[in-house]
């Protein structure tokens, strides 16, 4: 059993309270001790590794409870749908989990996944044959036949990508209790979907009450919580009295439906990096300047609703929605606590708990990890600097120095420099070829 004392420097511990100078003794997998009792316990042990932590901070993992580690950071749903294979989705997950480690990520929740391989990377996992964060996941997320936010490209019936279609009383009750069985820790279900003929509208609830209703109660009677994907003020409103257990997103809300989620004291993950990543990158990387201004207002829009559900107390996660291109592994993991600050108002330290204790409900594994204080997992990190000062310097992997995991020091050497995957992203037939001698009106 290795011991580590963590000691001269500052700790921030996830629970929202101010930065201390304290000790911090870690025992096996374990946080046994703060503070002179962390020392004088320290002193009897066999064996202890200091850790000098002058100029730097100790705090909890981050916990990015939106990040689907099976996508490899796709450029459109095309490629995830219809190029991707079982086995080596699989292999290039886990080689993917390493570069969250190196972000300073401890844990995530995959909230679905192709193949529902991220059943099988958790399980690899688990067992010590790789290094990589602590996973929680989905499988297939489910949609009605009105598709998911993929609109024509979901096929009818059955899976597609990281969809299954299913329609009616049997086809719920059945797919729930089989992903029950395969192992899911949660059900994802895409409450809101866009039909391309009505995309004006936005995304639209796609189920009725007592389908959601219905989900809930089989997931529930096998004790297996329930995650919905939730855009507008209908799927965020029947999703919550349907009794789901986390949504995302939570956009679009009336003031009504915002406070029903506050009465159930539901959690909520709004993941907005990648919105913000568009509204200050997008035009250098050529985003219609129309779909930035959509997803600048929908952050804009629901900073009030947020700011609410914080303050009323309801849990606010950190989600990346890392998995796509515009937020590639490692990058971007700290970056909604810069959003919650930015747009929501909330103080470095307050996002920090967002980012570490709250996102321990993710993982189900609340009042377990996520923070520091004896008892807790000994999931940590140790960063250059201050975070509590410049919350950017959790997006600096120069900076993020050790991560411990189960109280075991994480390998942050680089991954091996990979080259492309034969047919693995989609080809492009390139750029518009005009005819110099042709004049388009
Ligand atoms: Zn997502």
């Amino acid at each position: 059993m290795s011991s580590y004392l963590f000691h001269n420097g500052a700790v921030i511990n996830g629970a929202g309270d101010p930065v201390q100078t304290t000790s911090v003794l870690v025992e096996g997998d374990r946080i046994t001790h703060l503070g002179a009792q962390a020392d004088d316990r320290a002193r009897h042990l066999l064996e202890v590794q200091r850790i000098d932590l002058s100029g730097k901070t100790l705090m909890p993992g981050l916990i990015d409870a939106h990040c689907h580690l099976s996508f490899d950071d796709a450029s459109s749903n095309p490629e995830i749908f219809f190029q991707r294979r079982h086995a080596l989705s699989a292999i290039t997950a886990l080689y993917n989990g390493r570069k969250l480690l190196r972000a300073g990520v401890t844990g995530i929740l995959d909230p679905d996944s192709v193949f529902e391989n991220m059943v099988d990377v958790r399980d690899a996992l688990e067992a010590g044959l790789m290094q990589g964060p602590r996973i929680a996941c989905g499988c297939y997320a489910l949609i009605t036949g009105v598709g998911g936010t993929a609109g024509g490209l979901i096929n009818d019936t059955g899976v597609t990508g990281y969809y299954k279609v299913v329609n009616g009383h049997d086809e719920i009750v059945a797919e729930v209790r089989r992903q029950v069985k395969v192992g899911a820790d949660w059900i994802k279900v895409h409450v809101s979907g866009v039909a391309p003929r009505y995309a004006q509208r936005g995304e639209q609830c796609s189920w009725l009450q007592e389908e959601l209703d219905l989900i809930c109660r089989v997931a529930h009677d096998l004790g297996v919580p329930v995650m919905g994907h939730c855009r507008g003020d209908v799927a965020n409103r029947r999703a919550a009295l349907s009794g789901m257990d986390l949504i995302f997103h939570a956009t679009g809300m009336s003031e009504d439906t915002t406070s029903l989620l506050i009465d159930r004291k539901i959690p909520v993950c709004p993941a907005m990096t990648f919105q913000a990543n568009m509204i200050d990158y997008g035009a250098d990387l050529g985003t219609d300047p129309a779909l930035v201004q959509l997803f600048e207002r929908e952050i804009v829009d629901s900073a009030q609703n947020m700011q609410r559900l914080h303050r009323a107390g309801v849990p606010l996660l950190c989600g990346s929605e890392a998995g796509f291109s515009m937020v590639p592994y490692g990058h971007w993991h700290y970056r909604e606590m810069e959003v919650f600050m930015k747009y929501f108002g909330l103080t470095s330290l307050q996002a920090i708990q967002c980012g570490t204790q709250s996102g321990a409900l993710a993982l189900k594994m609340a009042g377990q990890t996520g923070e520091i204080a004896p008892g807790m997992k000994a999931d940590l990190l140790v960063v250059q600097g201050d975070p509590s000062s410049d919350i950017t310097v959790l997006g600096r992997s120069e900076s993020i120095e050790g991560v411990w995991i189960d109280g075991k020091p994480m390998d942050l050497s680089p991954p091996l420099p990979r080259k492309p995957i034969r047919g693995w992203t989609m080809p492009s037939m390139g750029k518009r070829l005009t005819n110099p001698g042709i004049r388009d009106a």
